[in-house]
């Protein structure tokens, strides 16, 4: 039983600000490595965007249904975030872990807590940006959102810079390639940034606060 419980594959969380690029960093991770890495694919009810697809970027699933999973202790862990559902199935997760996979769940901070708390050898990375504007700039260089939506989604990321504390460490998403070595590095050899979380915590919450603010005026 135990050689057996031994082989399972560690279960990391990749959480990070919208917009700092977690998710492709995660894609790259999987592709340069598809042997030891799996993704957990999550329900959620909100609605697929396009170019979407049901089974791949999520499982796109109605209110009703997805209460049924909660009740039938069918997900690990669930949220919401923006008015929609989010959580991360059981099955899945534990078919890939026996399989000795590293699972990694891109999932946003209570969800991550929840793991963590179900299950303490869980790493609880956070990605964060070089600085406070580069995150704006990246926000307002997709051109997809209006600068309300952009100001919502740095208010969030005000709130979420005070849960990173609570996570085992950050990942500083500069450089593409090597953010995603350097994630391989954290996750598969346990090598860690060394840097101190609480200050870098109250440096982003400071500074995401000022630049939401400086477009109120
Ligand atoms: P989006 O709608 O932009 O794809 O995702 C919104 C947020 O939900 C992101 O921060 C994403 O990481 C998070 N998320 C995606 N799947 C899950 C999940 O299964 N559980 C939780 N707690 N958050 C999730």
């Amino acid at each position: 039983m135990d050689a057996i419980m031994d082989k399972n594959g560690v279960l990391t969380v990749i959480s990070g600000f919208s917009g700092v690029g977690k998710g492709t960093l995660v894609k790259k991770l999987l592709e340069k490595y598809p042997d030891v890495y799996a993704l957990s694919i999550s329900a959620t009810t909100r609605s697929p965007r396009p170019g979407e697809e049901n089974g791949r970027e999520y499982y796109f699933i109605t209110k009703r249904s997805f209460k049924g999973l909660i009740r039938r202790g069918k997900l690990y862990e669930h949220a919401e975030y923006n008015g929609n559902f989010y959580g991360t199935p059981v099955e899945p997760v534990d078919r890939m872990r026996a399989e000795g996979k590293n699972v990694i769940l891109e999932i946003e901070v209570q969800g991550g807590l929840q793991i963590k708390e179900r299950f303490p050898d869980t790493f609880l990375l956070f990605v964060v940006p070089p600085d406070a504007k580069t995150l704006k700039a990246r926000l307002t260089g997709r051109g997809t959102e209006t600068s309300e939506q952009i100001r919502g989604r740095l208010r969030r990321a005000v709130e979420e810079a005070a849960v990173i504390p609570d996570y085992d460490d950050i990942l500083v998403n500069g450089n593409l390639d090597e953010s995603v070595e350097e994630m391989h590095r954290m996750i598969s050899e346990g090598a860690r940034s060394g840097a101190d979380l609480r200050e870098l915590s109250v440096k982003l919450e400071k500074d995401l606060k000022t630049l939401t603010e400086e477009d109120e005026t």
